[in-house]
């Protein structure tokens, strides 16, 4: 309506990392967002969800995997309009697939994906770095320092999508993502018309025209090196006055470096790269200008190791490497200090709480309690039992007081590894999963287990939403997670369905050990929705 505020045209806001990128890819004249859930890339969605209510769009939805968000994304593409697909950087191992591959077809819309990474492994199984990734797939990748970059670059990102027919990797980590900051908005991009020299064949990957299409990318590729070196986004300082030392900074790595920069002798030659493919013409001039170069990344060493391979051996290049600056976790300004020649220090030191330690433990009344109670009791006796895990709120049963399941590998590998378990001869052999990581990546092994009738029973853990990263919305409800069992072949007198409830334990531990004993596959799927997912629809 005019003359009312609307969230476009606030022209200053507070917002997360992950807020920026959604608003600017609003801003980009997206037509559609695909996601699924992950710390630290969830509120990226969210925030499109939650404007999507308010202002009627852009249209955005969860899915079911990052692979089947991604290749949503490019059908988008393929129509010619922008869209914005978002995940964590475990999310992109999943959509690796369609991601790779769609570095050689020539996108329509302009395509971006924002990729969370999280050093430090806040909320993860590792600390992969995205970088490598958009370099393996031959992607244009922007890196934010703060949250008013994250804004600008993906609007940037989808310029360049654009221009080259290429998606756009922007890459965040979880410190810039969950931090809020004050961010000017811009004028809304114009739409630009498709190009008019799509043809038919762009998207076609058959060997005669991905042949063809690969040639292309690599002669462009020059092209698209040459417009990063020169991108805003990578900006070179260089001091005459001292050749002692210079400094590449990543991303946000370059506020950690800056928050010290007060405190030393000299102001360094800085090189901040913000733009890859890295802008080697610059790294070069700066390693012509100083006698050793200290390279500060967040995640892997990336910069370093790929410039230690293209300047000559007598520069000598300080990292992560090296052993100048910590190998793994995040970075913060103390760990840099170091490296850039000033005393270590540890923090400020506030007043002394006693705080209690309080290990990450199920929530009380949680429903996964009980089905855990039950699964204890079902395997007493047996000696041998092997249970695998999987990612979500029940993983918290690794830990006491349940201290079940021996795995927590990747999304949906609970099935396939108790399989690759029962083939081994181990027994009983159980996987337990939640039902969000089973629509996510569950069916294709339960396929597997169900297809060699593996001697085993799969616990599927019904909470009736994505608890672990604030309750989204499962994709398909209860009731239709049985029909996908059974549609799968799973045998209809070894599948049940069974409410998870502290005063039935007894009778499901006596389903499990049925189920446990009957020497072929067998699904059990206990339901009851989350606590926090009743809290959330009831606004409590
Ligand atoms: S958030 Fe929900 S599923 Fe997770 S521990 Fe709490 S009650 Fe259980």
């Amino acid at each position: 309506m005019t003359g009312q505020a609307t969230i476009d045209n606030i022209t200053e806001q507070v917002l997360l990392g992950d807020e920026a990128v959604a608003l600017g890819a609003v801003h980009a004249g997206i037509s559609a967002a695909y996601a699924y859930p992950g710390t630290p890339s969830t509120e990226i969605l969210q925030f499109l969800l939650n404007r999507a209510e308010l202002e009627g769009g852009p249209k955005a939805t969860w899915c079911a995997n990052e692979k089947t968000a991604y290749e949503e994304a490019l059908g988008v593409s393929m129509a010619g309009k922008r869209v914005l697909v978002a995940m964590k950087h475990v999310g992109l191992n999943v959509a690796a697939d369609p991601f790779i591959n769609s570095g050689v077809v020539w996108t329509g819309g302009g395509l971006v994906l924002a990729v969370a990474d999280d050093p430090g492994m806040h909320s993860s199984q590792n600390e992969q770095d995205s970088r490598w990734m958009a370099d393996f797939a031959h992607i244009p990748c922007l890196e934010p320092t703060n949250q008013q970059q994250a804004y600008d670059m993906t609007r940037e990102a989808f310029e360049i999508s654009e221009r080259y027919r290429i998606p756009v990797m922007i890459r965040l980590v979880t410190r810039l993502a969950h931090s809020r900051a004050r961010i000017e908005t811009r004028e809304p991009m114009t739409e630009r018309p498709l190009d008019p020299d799509r043809k038919h064949g762009d998207w076609i990957l058959l060997p005669a025209f991905a042949r063809r299409h690969w040639h292309e990318r690599l002669n462009q590729h020059t092209e698209i090196k040459a417009a990063s070196e020169d991108s805003p986004f990578n900006t070179l300082e260089i001091n005459p006055e001292h050749t002692e030392y210079g400094v590449i900074t990543c991303g946000i790595a370059g506020n950690y470096f800056l928050e010290n920069m007060a405190e030393l002798d000299f102001v360094p030659s800085r090189l901040q790269i913000g733009s890859y493919p890295m802008p080697m013409d610059k790294i070069r001039e700066l390693a012509e200008a100083v006698d050793h170069l200290l390279v500060i990344e967040e995640g892997y060493p990336y910069v370093e190791r790929l410039v230690r391979g293209v300047l000559p051996t007598s520069i000598t290049v300080l990292g992560k490497q090296s052993g100048h600056l910590p190998p793994d976790g995040e970075l913060t300004p103390d760990s840099v200090r170091w490296a850039s020649g000033l005393p270590e220090r540890h923090g400020l030191e506030g007043p002394k709480i006693p705080v209690v330690p309080r290990p990450p433990r199920l929530c009380a009344g949680c429903p996964h309690c009980d089905a855990y109670t039950a699964l204890n009791k079902a395997l007493s006796g047996f000696e041998h039992d092997l249970v695998t895990s999987d990612i979500g709120c029940y993983t918290l049963g690794l830990l006491p007081p349940y201290s079940i399941g021996e795995s927590c590998v990747c999304m949906g590998a609970s099935i396939g590894m108790a399989k690759g378990a029962s083939d081994a001869g181990v027994y009983p052999a159980v996987a337990v999963i939640g039902d969000s990581t089973f629509l996510h990546s569950g069916i294709t092994p339960l396929m597997d287990a169900i297809a060699a009738n593996s001697d085993m029973t799969v616990l599927i853990l019904d909470n009736e939403a994505v608890a672990m990263t604030g309750a989204q919305p499962t994709l398909y409800t209860s009731s239709r997670i049985e029909n996908v069992v059974l549609g799968l072949g799973a045998a209809p007198e070894h599948c049940h369905v069974v409410e998870a409830h502290p005063k039935k334990t007894d009778q499901l531990a006596d389903l499990m050990r049925r189920e446990v004993e009957y020497r072929g596959l067998s699904v059990i799927i206990t339901v009851r929705e989350c606590l926090e997912s009743v809290r959330k629809k009831k606004n409590v």
